[in-house]
């Protein structure tokens, strides 16, 4: 058996939350083949590409071959899905395989995602079927590009094991690198237990790993409340203004350090319409586009309430301590929507929020009902800010109403370099992600690795690459995503 690569592993979060990992070890593998590896995120990581292409590597990829000291492990928490709430969920089949420093000296998680069945897999199979797995690749390393907050990938590996789905499906493990895997179901699964002092170390674990600063606040506990809000407002800002569906925000895919998580059914907005759902599950449409930023602040309000505990002796202080500081998101989320916005536009920093959000809003109001391509529309406005309107205008079917905004907007010298710096050419198309998916569960990972380099350089037109910039064809039908 070929050794893994020797990587020193932490078990941080084992022995300062034991209540919170249940050790395991991942299912074998019976034919590992390497579909893609993240190079750059390998040396980030202090490990050796060529190691992890090798044979020991695959075994440590995917789980089955674990270096010395570390101990694997399943994580415990629970979440509100769809707005229902599961008191146990956890990792039914991922493992945390450990903590390692990166070359920033940032701690770092190594995860591996369907690597079989944990304690915690209720009626799944433990398993992952290799689209899935890659579609979280690509979208995250997108994501990472767009300089949005996102857990990474570091490597897609066939397992050589089927996975019954709809149809069988050839299987896969994603190794996945986050800040952490803590979440508001973590919170919640430990306010449930009644156990107030694991709620206090779960709390200080993590200040120590993500807002270390509120540990010498005067209340830390409403300090780390209150950076989580930051963080989380100032992500689904960002979501919204590059156009993303996250598809299943639960309160189990809601991260303390503010890192999108859980590439499921996510998908990019093709037409601007805040009503759009891609997800075959979300039937209700609650994580509809434009309900985003609502449904971060329902899942907010779920962290206060498992942080009561700690925010004062007395529950009513607390509610009072928790309430106020909630009040707080929708500025928190407007001020960075609102400085992205402003940045999409191009406009002058001095120009006050009452010109430039009527702006915004006019826009995406007519974005809307025009059915107009989000992102081919805010990079051709960039080309309207260089003197040629043309190309948006060819898009729009209610030209006076363009035109009017586009006289008021013009008026105001909107930055072109800033436009381009900021409205990416290239987001991981829906018609797109779906044929490298169809391509590498049937072989070919070439499409994969071609859409890869595109979106890894997202703001950076390139000739030759018209068709990744491209609106999906009519024949490509309403979109839906499964996960
Ligand atoms: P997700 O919606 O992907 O974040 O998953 C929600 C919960 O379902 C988590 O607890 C997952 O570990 C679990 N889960 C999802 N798919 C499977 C599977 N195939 N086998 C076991 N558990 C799963
Ligand atoms: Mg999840
Ligand atoms: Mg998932």
């Amino acid at each position: 058996v070929a050794p893994g690569p020797t990587v020193a592993l932490g078990d941080r979060f084992a022995r300062d939350l034991p209540e919170l990992a249940v050790a395991w070890r991942a299912e074998e593998a019976p034919d590992p083949r390497l579909l893609v590896l993240n190079d750059a995120l390998a040396t980030e990581l202090g490990l050796d590409p060529a190691a992890l292409r090798g044979p020991g590597g695959l075994r440590f990829l995917t789980g089955t071959a674990v270096p010395e000291g570390a101990a694997p492990v399943a994580q415990v928490y629970a979440g509100h899905q769809f707005g229902g709430y599961s008191p146990r969920l956890g990792d039914g089949r991922a493992l945390l395989l450990g903590e390692l420093a990166d070359d920033r000296g940032r701690l770092r998680d190594l995860h591996l995602k369907g690597a079989g069945r944990t304690p915690l897999a209720r009626g799944g199979d433990g398993l992952a079927a290799v689209g899935p797995m890659l579609r979280e690749y690509v979208v995250s390393e997108a994501m990472h590009a767009l300089g949005i907050p996102t857990t990474r990938s570091l490597a897609v590996v066939a397992t050589g094991r089927p996975v019954r789905r709809e149809t069988m499906l050839p299987g896969a493990v994603l190794a996945r690198v986050a800040a952490s895997h803590l979440r508001v179901g973590s919170f919640q699964y430990v306010a449930a237990t009644g156990d107030v002092d694991l709620l206090r170390r779960l709390a200080d674990h993590a200040i120590a790993r993500h807002h270390p600063a509120a540990a010498d606040a005067e209340q830390p506990y409403l300090a780390l409340y209150e950076a989580v809000l930051e963080a989380q407002a100032s992500l689904v800002a960002r979501w919204m203004l590059v156009g993303f569906v996250h598809g299943v925000m639960n309160t189990d895919n809601v991260t303390i350090s503010g890192e999108t998580i859980d590439y499921g059914p996510c998908a990019f907005l093709d037409v601007f319409d805040p009503a759009t759902v891609y997800s075959s599950i979300d039937t209700g449409g609650r994580y509809a586009y434009g309900n985003q930023p609502v449904v971060t602040e329902w899942n907010l309000a779920r962290l206060a309430e498992a942080l009561l505990p700690l925010l004062a002796e007395d529950q009513e202080t607390a509610v009072g301590i928790a309430t106020e500081a909630l009040g707080t998101f929708r500025r928190r989320y407007s001020a960075v929507w609102m400085a992205g916005m402003r940045a999409k536009l191009g406009l002058p920093e001095g120009l006050a929020d009452e010109v430039a959000e009527p702006l915004a809003t006019d826009l995406l109001a007519l974005m809307r009902d025009n059915r107009l391509d989000h992102t081919t529309f805010f990079r051709r406005l960039g080309e309207a800010a260089r003197g040629d309107a043309e190309p948006a205008r060819l898009l729009v079917l209610d030209l006076a109403a363009f035109d009017g905004w586009l006289e008021r907007w013009r008026a105001l010298a909107p930055d072109a370099d800033l436009m381009d710096r900021t409205n990416p050419v290239y987001v991981p198309r829906n018609h797109l992600v779906e044929q490298a998916l169809t391509a590498a569960t049937d072989g070919d990972t070439g499409p994969l690795h071609r859409l890869l380099e595109v979106v890894a350089r997202p703001f950076d037109e390139r000739p030759g690459l018209e068709r990744y910039a491209q609106p999906a064809p009519d024949a490509f039908g309403p979109y839906v995503t499964f996960c």
